[in-house]
Formats: C-alpha cells, sequence, structure tokens
C-alpha cells in the first residue's frame, strides 16, 4: 500500500496551523521565501547574511520551499542545507576561468529552448522556475530569469526539430526543475515525445524529491508512468535531505516502475568527504535511487566558494571504491567547459603496464597483476 505523505510539525514555524496546506506541493511553490524578511523569520541570520541578500538579488534570484527552509539549522551558518539555500557575498564576484554558460550550452542551442550536443541525445530546458534556487547553480544565467511557465507554444519548435533527428533517441527533459511543469503541460509534453519513434528514452530532471517531494503525488506519478520508460534524474547532496517525505515520494515513483538516479555535485563545506558522500549514498540506495554522478562543480560565474579541487573527488572516490558496495559508488564527473561533453575520472588504479601485464593498486594498497590473453595463442585458437 502507498504510503501517504508524513504530516509535518510545524510548532514554532511561522506555518503553525497550516498543516494541510503543506502537503500541497502548489501551496509550497506559491509560499516560497523571497525575501530577508521571510527568511529571517525561519533563520537567525548572520549580519554578513543580511548584508549578502540584497547585493545577491541582481545576480541570482532568491526563493525556497517553506518545507526545504524547514530542513536547514535555525542558526548554523555551516548546515549543508543551510548553505544551499542562503546567498553569500562571494556570489558577486566573477573568479578566472568563469563563464556565464560554462557548459557552452548557447552555442547548441539548436531550436529555441534545445540544446543537440551530443550525438543521440538532446536537452530541453523546458521552464526557467524552481523550487529552490540552489546558491551554487550551474544555470544560474538563465534559471529564475523569468520564471516563464512551460507551455505548448514554448515546446513547439523544439519538438519540430527533435522529429525530423532521427539520430535523437533521448530527449531530456530539465529547466528549472522540470517538475515545475503543471501535470496537463508535462501529460501533454512526454505524451508528444511518446509519439516520435525515434525517441527510446525520456529522462526528466528534478530536485522535487529534495526540495518539495509533495509534488510527487499519485496524480503526478500515474502520469510519468504512463509515458515508460521515464528515467527521473534527481538531485540530492546531503543526507540530511533524505527525509521521511522524500522516500514517500521515491517509493511512489519506483513502486510504478519509473526508474530514479541521482547526480549529487560536489560542494565544498556541504559533501566533500568520503563519509558524508557515503551516508548520502547509503540512504539513497535504501531509497532504490542509484547514486549516478558526483558531478564536479562546472565553472559558473560567482561558485567558486563552492567547488573544490579536482583531487578531492578522486580522493572521496577512492576512500569508497572496494571499501564499500560498489551500489554506492557514483561515477566522478567533469562536464569540460566550453560545451566540450562529459569525461570521468578514477584514481590511479593502474601502477604500471608492460607487455601483456597490467599492475594495479588495489584499494588495500595490495599490488596485483592481469594478463592479457596471449595473441599469439588467440590466433591459433581462433583458426
Ligand atoms: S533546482 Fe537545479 S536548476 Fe534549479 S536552481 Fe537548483 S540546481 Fe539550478
Amino acid at each position: 500500500m502507498l504510503r501517504p505523505h508524513p504530516a509535518p510539525s510545524l510548532s514554532g514555524t511561522p506555518w503553525v496551523g497550516l498543516e494541510d496546506q503543506f502537503s500541497d506541493w502548489a501551496w509550497q511553490v506559491k509560499n516560497r521565501i523571497t525575501t530577508l524578511d521571510g527568511l529571517g523569520r525561519v533563520l537567525e541570520l548572520t549580519a554578513e547574511d543580511r548584508a549578502a541578500f540584497d547585493v545577491c538579488a541582481p545576480v541570482f534570484r532568491f526563493a525556497v520551499t517553506p518545507y526545504y527552509l524547514l530542513l536547514a539549522d535555525r542558526v548554523d551558518p555551516s548546515c549543508p542545507v543551510r548553505r544551499q539555500i542562503v546567498p553569500q557575498p562571494e556570489e558577486r564576484t566573477v573568479r578566472l576561468g568563469e563563464r556565464a554558460d560554462p557548459l557552452g550550452e548557447e552555442s547548441f542551442e539548436a531550436a529555441p529552448n534545445l540544446i543537440h550536443r551530443y550525438p543521440d541525445r538532446a536537452l530541453l530546458l523546458a521552464t526557467d522556475r524552481c523550487p529552490i534556487y540552489c546558491r551554487f547553480c550551474t544555470r544560474r544565467r538563465i534559471v529564475g530569469r523569468t520564471e516563464r511557465q512551460g507551455t505548448k507554444a514554448l515546446f513547439a519548435a523544439a519538438l519540430d526539430y527533435v522529429r525530423v533527428h532521427p539520430e535523437i533517441k533521448e530527449l531530456i527533459v530539465s529547466g528549472g526543475d522540470a517538475l515545475m511543469l503543471g501535470d496537463q503541460v508535462l501529460d501533454d509534453l512526454l505524451g508528444q515525445l511518446r509519439g516520435i519513434d525515434h525517441i527510446e528514452i525520456i529522462r526528466v530532471a528534478t530536485r522535487m524529491p529534495v526540495t518539495c517531494p509533495m509534488r510527487i503525488d499519485d496524480r503526478l506519478a500515474d502520469t510519468l508512468a504512463r509515458h515508460k520508460p521515464v528515467y527521473v534524474m534527481t538531485h540530492f547532496n546531503h543526507a540530511k535531505e533524505c527525509t521521511e517525505a522524500a522516500a514517500v515520494a521515491l517509493d511512489r515513483l519506483v513502486d510504478r516502475g519509473v526508474v530514479v538516479y541521482n547526480q549529487t555535485v560536489l560542494l565544498r563545506g556541504i559533501n566533500d568527504d568520503a563519509r558524508a558522500i557515503e551516508e548520502l549514498n547509503r540512504r539513497l540506495v535504501s531509497m532504490r535511487v542509484t547514486p549516478y554522478y558526483l558531478h564536479q562543480c562546472d565553472l559558473a560565474e560567482g561558485i567558486e566558494h563552492f567547488r573544490t579541487p579536482l583531487a578531492k573527488g578522486l580522493e572521496i572516490i577512492d576512500r569508497l571504491r572496494g571499501h564499500v558496495s560498489g551500489l554506492l559508488v557514483p561515477q566522478l564527473c567533469v562536464d569540460v567547459p566550453g560545451g566540450l561533453g562529459k569525461v570521468t575520472l578514477v584514481p590511479e588504479w593502474i601502477v604500471e603496464r608492460e607487455g601483456r601485464v597490467t599492475r594495479f593498486r588495489t584499494y588495500t594498497g595490495a599490488i596485483g597483476e592481469y594478463w592479457d590473453p596471449d595473441p599469439v595463442d588467440s590466433l591459433i585458437s581462433g583458426a
């Protein structure tokens, strides 16, 4: 039997007495906190937080759902949830190497809102709206700028392009947050995609299970399941985000056969150690979510304070691989700036190669050998 969304405890919050509304995703979005006063009613803000709020406003919009805000520590500025919410003065500073469009998406915009960068898949930026504006967002150049609603008309040219490009086998519906689209718009969009013979896979990119899990109600889950195979790509960054409400949301998807993968962004001071990633991924796997990527933070403008050196991600993977179940070890991924594509990184496991022999360092530090097949024997046996 499907579990209902858990009833929240709102005593001591500005929403006391609004328990019924609190479980309604539309109420959550409508009642996002968008002002310094609203933020200050829930969190104890430092003088620096207050000073940063106004100066950051022109750089990147501020908004957060009541649900996600209540996951943040009231007083501790280093809380991993709070750091994703509260603007910091560093956002104003553009550092060497940073770019407005770090993934070079604009140069691959094949039709309005459609990015065709890789041969067999394309990305539809279906909305610029999100339930929260994460302070490290890569697409901050466009996200939250106009808060435009996704509409049929907005998608028409993009879908026409996909229809005449049979090499596109997979369509990633993203944004913004794809699940900011209303159920009817989403159903219509997915239905149109399913009507294109060469589209085999649909991905839906969303942080809703993290930031507004009540969005995953029965109606939405049925809509996604109707257009299977649909892969939901979500974005948990810390175990603190893996709440009972999130678990209920994910159950609704997985029980209906919607596959859920997680992409974590490696963020300084939030999740940049092996224990944090292990704990997060244990929670995700227990909720039947596959940890897919650990993303190196992109070179978007004003987010250097969130970035870690490449060596940090490699160290984390080194500490996980072999020590914990392989189900908990994501691929460490760098999106090479300029739209050159993703590369995955692994620690140096190979110590030496010599003829047919490769020597490895294993997770215990032991050195072992692997022998390639003898090319002469292979020829004989194949004759
Ligand atoms: S939900 Fe995604 S697109 Fe929206 S602000 Fe956060 S990271 Fe950016």
